[in-house]
């Protein structure tokens, strides 16, 4: 069983409206005993062509701390509340990226590929000039540059992201095809006793498979990868705890028996 989401925003993130209290309402719904907020902190996201406001992705921090450890009073006993940040990391942020870690009580803290070189995959101008593999390739590159330059989180989210928004998606992506990015990427992670995020965005997306997908996940279990942290990336109540019941089940098909739950930055165990 899967009682803990712990990637999920609320409208303290840049792309999300929202409200706490209500996506912790929709996890009690569900029957969840967890859940860890990650809103979305991403240092020098660039303006879109065309585009004049934001999206900035900075958070108000100090507001969030205090609306987050309000409502963790509200529901105690009922639904445990996280404390947590999702950072879009680049290596030349890394000592930014640090600071913040190290100056606020985070139970949780991910680390996101979300740009390369400055640029956002989610745009089709990503992959203008360059291969579907290049892009792809590039991105699995970003993983271990920003581990090296940012250590201070607990698990790697969403570590092939990337696929839901390729030209072909996830139509020619596998891990035997990207085996010479994705190992280096996973062996950092174990090396340095980070987890590897699952995220159930990839069957939000209609791509059939978590982020990252089966074969990486299978991989990362027999390179000695143990541990693991679960998410919906939910940014509406609907989505909250999404298609958890398959994920447990390709989890235990896999071998995985437990699933790590980041309290004041040290893992709580769980039953798979
Ligand atoms: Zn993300
Ligand atoms: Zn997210």
């Amino acid at each position: 069983m899967l009682l803990a989401d712990c990637h999920m925003h609320s409208l303290f993130s840049t792309d999300s409206e929202a409200p706490m209290e209500e996506m912790v309402e929709a996890a009690a719904a569900k029957g969840l005993e967890t859940v860890c907020f990650t809103e979305h902190l991403d240092y020098d996201y660039p303006k879109q062509q065309g585009e004049e406001g934001p999206p900035d992705f900075l958070v108000d921090l100090p507001a969030y701390q205090e609306a987050l450890f309000e409502l963790k009073e509200r529901y105690c006993g009922r639904v445990e509340v996280l404390f947590g940040l999702e950072m879009g990391v680049m290596p030349y942020l890394g000592s930014r990226c640090s600071d913040v870690a190290r100056s606020f009580p985070f139970d949780f803290v991910l680390a996101s590929s979300h740009l390369v070189d400055g640029r956002d995959p989610y745009y089709p101008s990503y992959f203008e000039g360059i291969s579907e593999e290049e892009g792809y390739e590039a991105y699995f590159r970003t993983i271990p540059a920003n581990l090296a330059a940012f250590p201070d989180f607990h698990s790697y989210a969403h570590l092939d992201y990337i696929v839901r928004y390729g030209p072909r998606r996830n139509e020619a992506y596998s891990f035997e095809k990207y085996r010479e990015v994705l190992v280096p990427a996973l062996r950092a992670l174990i090396d340095a006793g980070k987890a590897l995020e699952v995220n159930t965005g990839g069957y939000k997306y209609g791509l059939g498979q978590p982020n990252p997908q089966t074969d990486v996940l299978r991989a990362y279990r027999a390179m000695g990868g143990e541990l693991i942290t679960v998410g919906s990336d939910a940014h509406k109540p609907e989505h909250v705890a999404y298609d958890f019941p398959r994920l447990a089940e390709l989890l235990r098909g896999i071998g995985f028996r437990y699933y790590a739950v980041f309290r004041g930055g040290k893992p709580d165990m769980r039953r798979l």
